[in-house]
């Protein structure tokens, strides 16, 4: 059975015999569909798939089902006794009323259509040939293997519900010009921008994921503010005394206890300006941009590589500037340099957010 006819748009790639096509309206079921007996490939762009060679015979899945054939007495015995047809054909009901098991139908049949049941036929799997319109609309010299841009994300609201999503290739913003001189699968070599927000949310999940928690811990997340807090081994540790019979009529009973850390915070991230405005001591966090999908990737990657570095390294108390700031433990040997040759502040030691 031949039914849609399809309306193909084509971009040729030069001396490989390939096609980049879009078929249009059908993005979301080019799993669904062959060409010349083949499978779609991927391509950069949702709307876009690569074909191997020029679209000559085009096929659609049509998926098991069953399909209603004609209606047949409930009580087949009836057919023996009365002049009722044991089957009637489905043109006997009155299409606009057809739900299949409910439906009404037509005279001389009307008055007895309740003596009857749908009768199905189970279908099979298969593949139905469709006609098809083919416009090649360019015809291009080299085409970039798809490069696949996917990063894990996760947003968070004030009550902590959180929702991991992926950001991919089609969350990536294109700028508006380009989107009109470049045919989509072509936008690939073209810049692209990942939103501060998304960033925001890449960081959020890929911290989550890779935190060291002897090192440091999240202290804020939320959908507008995320910041991490650094866990500081003390140089003196504070010992002090608890009463543990506190508020009973027993007698006071001291256990010692101590504080061997403090917490400080290090980094922080907001998305907006508004919201960098409201939080102190919060970073704003700009748009991402590369010379394309992959630039973007590169830089994205060298991004978290040093954020991650500079969460999971442990730091110590300065204490050349009595704490007021901390450096790198690995170099915390240097600071008796630092003490004997600069002034006021060794160059080693950063202030805490
Ligand atoms: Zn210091």
């Amino acid at each position: 059975m031949i039914s849609n006819t399809y309306n193909i748009q084509a971009i040729e790639i030069q001396d490989t015999g390939k096609y980049i096509i879009s078929m249009e309206g059908q993005n979301h079921f080019y799993d669904s569909f062959l060409v010349n007996d083949e499978k779609l490939t991927k391509g950069h762009h949702p709307d876009w798939v690569i074909v191997n060679s020029i679209p000559k015979k085009l096929e659609r899945l049509v998926s098991k089902h069953r399909k209603l054939v004609y209606y047949k007495l409930k009580n087949s015995e009836l057919s023996k006794v009365t002049d009722y047809p044991a089957m009637l054909p489905l043109e006997s009901i009155n299409k606009s009323q057809t739900y299949e098991d409910s439906c009404v139908f037509k005279e001389p049949y009307h008055e007895i259509g309740y003596l009857y049941e749908p009768h199905y036929q189970e279908i099979a799997a298969h593949y139905e040939p469709h006609n098809f319109n083919l416009k090649i609309i360019l015809s291009i010299k080299d085409f970039p293997d798809p490069f696949s841009f996917e990063y894990k994300a996760r947003t968070t609201d004030l009550y902590r519900k959180s929702d991991v999503y992926t950001i991919n290739n089609s969350s990536l913003v294109q700028q508006e010009l380009d989107k009109m001189l470049f045919a989509p699968p072509l936008l690939i070599h073209r810049p692209v921008k990942l939103k501060a927000k998304d960033l925001l949310n890449i960081i959020r999940q890929h911290v989550k994921d890779n935190i060291n928690k002897d090192v440091a811990v999240i202290s804020s997340d939320y959908d507008f503010f995320f910041d991490v807090t650094k866990i500081v081994p003390l140089h003196k540790i504070k010992k002090y005394q608890v009463d543990i019979n506190q508020g009973t009529k027993k007698k006071q009973k001291f256990i010692d206890k101590e504080v061997t850390n403090k917490m400080e915070k290090i980094i922080g991230f907001c998305a907006t300006r508004k919201d960098y405005e409201r939080y102190n001591g919060s970073s704003l966090l700009n748009d991402l941009i590369g010379d394309n999908a992959e630039d973007l990737d590169r830089k994205l990657k060298e991004l978290l590589d040093s954020l991650m570095e500079f969460i999971n390294t442990p730091i110590v108390e300065c204490l050349h500037c009595n704490a007021q700031g901390y450096i790198i433990k690995s170099s915390a040997s240097l600071i008796n340099k630092c003490n004997e040759d600069m002034g006021d502040t060794p160059p080693l030691c950063h202030p805490y957010l």
